[in-house]
């Protein structure tokens, strides 16, 4: 794991949550033996304990693979939370963010939710702060407030709609076709994409991921040059000008649909590197190459690595399942109140199944990139 030298500053109340704290929380490397140890340490305590691991496309391989081997899952965060309500293990851990853990805990009061380390937060959360946000609402009370999955429960709490980005496009034009106008927090860039996809009259909240607003259109724009043969795959959390370089935007799993599915040889590939485990275990032929985030015109910030999915590691899993430390709590109200957003996008997804189905712009099954 290689250390970053920027800081994003920015921390809750614990006051923990800045990205020199996240990187020096990442747990060390595993030797090959120490791995398949701690991963067997982890089979057997989440068995003894009724536990089902539900993790990220971004967080560490080892991880993916263990939630695969002992019947948990690995996916999105639409996905995660599905999942977690509707397994019947009394125990879900959530590998991934705090806001993740928060959703499966909203979705599922009754199961004990735990979390390898309940530092790992996300610079979308921390960037919309619950008070800052309901002082926003309060100022626009004639528009539907729409939030990003990557919000705290008390944020939550606020809006009417929860979306992850692979409804979100779907949910917005909704809107916008029953003629509502929207508030949209807290990310800046998917917000951009969506007002000008779907036309919707959005205001937006000045947030950003740190990992995907480090990407380059200039740098993307050099390398699709050295690679024309390549599919530029690209999440909408990105900057316009990378957006504009995609031949496919579309939330996690749709950017590995389009892998799975696609005809080219080679992909530039614009998120979080975590991915790329999925990726080619699933499309292993292929030659996946990251979408860059430095370049003589920038500083390295992210080194498209999300320090707080990193904090995440097989020791982790068995610690919090040893101890019972890293319990997600979501006090009442906050939860009651949270749930009716999550509740409203689970119940559009259900009813509307194609808005899921492919990725959101250019990609055409069995054509390929051309
Ligand atoms: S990758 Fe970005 S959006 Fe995802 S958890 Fe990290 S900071 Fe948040």
């Amino acid at each position: 794991m290689s250390q970053v030298l920027y800081d994003f500053t920015r921390q809750d109340a614990s006051g923990a949550s800045c990205t020199a704290h996240a990187w020096a929380k990442v747990p060390a490397l595993l030797t090959p033996p120490e791995r398949e140890a701690a991963k067997a340490r982890a089979r057997a305590l989440l068995k003894q304990h009724d536990a089902v691991l539900v993790a990220h496309y971004y967080v560490d391989g080892d991880l993916q693979d263990l939630a695969l081997e002992t019947g948990g899952c690995v996916s999105d965060s639409l996905e995660m939370a599905r999942f977690g309500r509707e397994h019947p293990a009394r125990t879900l851990v959530v590998a991934g963010v705090r806001f993740m853990g928060e959703t499966a805990k909203i979705l599922s009061p009754e199961k004990r939710v735990l979390m390898p380390d309940l530092d790992a937060t996300c610079s979308l959360d921390l960037g919309c702060p619950a008070d800052d946000f309901a002082a926003f609402c309060d100022a626009h009370p004639d528009r539907k407030v729409v939030v990003y999955a990557n919000t705290s429960a008390a944020v939550k709490a606020r809006a009417d709609w929860m979306v992850t980005s692979s409804c979100a496009l779907a949910i917005a034009r909704h809107l916008h076709e029953q003629g509502q106008k929207i508030l949209w927090a807290p990310d800046r860039h998917l917000g951009r994409y969506i007002q000008e996809e779907t036309g919707a009259d959005m205001l937006l909240w000045n947030g950003e991921c740190i990992v995907h607003d480090e990407f380059k259109g200039l740098e993307l724009e050099l390398m699709r040059r050295e690679h024309p043969e390549a599919m530029v795959l690209v999440h909408p959390e990105s900057p316009r000008r990378v957006v504009e370089l995609a031949d496919v935007v579309g939330s996690t799993s749709q950017l590995i649909k389009a892998v799975v599915e696609g005809t080219a040889s080679t992909y530039i590939v614009a998120t979080d590197n975590g991915i790329l485990h999925r990726m080619r275990q699933l499309a292993p032929g292929k030659t996946l190459l990251e979408a860059p985030t430095a370049g003589t015109s920038a500083t390295c910030k992210s080194c498209a690595h999300c320090p707080w999915m990193a904090m995440n590691a097989l020791q982790g899993v068995a610690s919090c399942l040893e101890t019972g430390d890293g319990e997600v709590f979501v006090p009442e109200p906050v939860r009651g109140q949270a749930l009716g957003c999550i509740e409203r996008m689970l119940d559009f997804v259900r009813a509307n199944p194609a808005a899921l189905a492919t990725p959101q712009r250019g990609f055409v099954p069995n054509i390929g990139s051309a």
